[in-house]
């Protein structure tokens, strides 16, 4: 069928495609990938000899122009990332717009996202959870951002780069205190998949004794205000009820 495909690739175990993926992929008559390197060994494995361009937001219109006359004619195209879920924190999002203030169709091809591999995992709530992808890379700024989150109810999802995990680690201990929960989802689906949940100075402890834990792909989840407070020591809990009571 004519239209946009957005499909969803694995974030690094290669079983982890859909066969509507394969078939998507197979089928359109051309793919935007960010990279077509990275992407070219992708469809390799699966067998999928299709045309390859390259797709940026931020690139010049060429690629799109060229997705826009196949759309025009009637034909398909598919979008994919270097891993996972296409627009989550990787291109696509003026694609989308672009396309669908045109009137083509755009179609979800749902699959691996790190965001939720890790919340599924991560055994904090999820019943409500703020996604905030990168950080920003600058110290001051980043601690800005943590503290403009510290009243957070929900649970907090954050992309992290390897060689930053340390320093953003200390940075959330300092805003969020130390006795906050998080997790560190590290590697997920691949060899070295780790899922620590810790207090956030445990993580600190944790990360900066083991240089193998700021190596790879990284989510960092940290519990919400909310949520915090329900994971009050026994002993705490028990001076707050008394406190309590005493009040007028
Ligand atoms: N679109 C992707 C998705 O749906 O998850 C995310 C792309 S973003 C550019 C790449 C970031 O996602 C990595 O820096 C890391 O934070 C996270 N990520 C991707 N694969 C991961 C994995 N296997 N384990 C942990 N985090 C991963």
């Amino acid at each position: 069928e004519s239209g946009l495909y957005i499909v969803a690739t694995p974030i690094g175990n290669l079983g982890d495609i859909s066969s509507r993926a394969i078939e998507v992929l197979r089928g359109v008559d051309l793919i935007a990938a960010e990279d077509t390197r990275h992407s070219q060994r992708l469809l390799q494995h699966y067998a999928i000899d299709n045309r390859l361009i390259p797709y940026h937001d931020h690139s010049d219109g060429r690629s799109q122009d060229r997705i826009c006359e196949l759309l025009a004619a009637g034909g398909s195209v598919a979008l994919i990332s270097d891993a996972g879920t296409p627009l989550i924190s990787d291109p696509g999002y003026r694609l989308v717009r672009d396309m669908q203030a045109r009137g083509y169709m755009v179609r979800p091809v749902p699959g691996p996202s790190a965001v939720i591999a890790a919340l599924s995992v991560c055994g904090l709530p999820t019943d409500s959870f703020r996604f905030e992808g990168f950080l920003p890379a600058k110290p001051g700024t980043r601690e800005n951002s943590l503290r403009a989150l510290a009243d957070e109810a929900a649970t907090l999802v954050f992309y992290e780069a390897p060689h930053r995990i340390a320093d953003t680690l200390q940075a959330m201990l300092r805003v969020f205190g130390g006795e906050r929960e998080a997790v560190l989802a590290r590697e997920i689906t691949k060899t070295f998949e780790t899922v620590r949940r810790a207090s956030l100075a445990g993580l600190v402890d944790f990360v900066s004794s083991d240089a193998n834990q700021q190596k790879g792909e990284i989510v960092l989840i940290v519990a919400g205000q909310v949520a915090s407070d329900t994971t009050l020591d026994a002993a705490t809990a028990r001076l707050l009820r008394a406190l309590a009571r005493e009040l007028p």
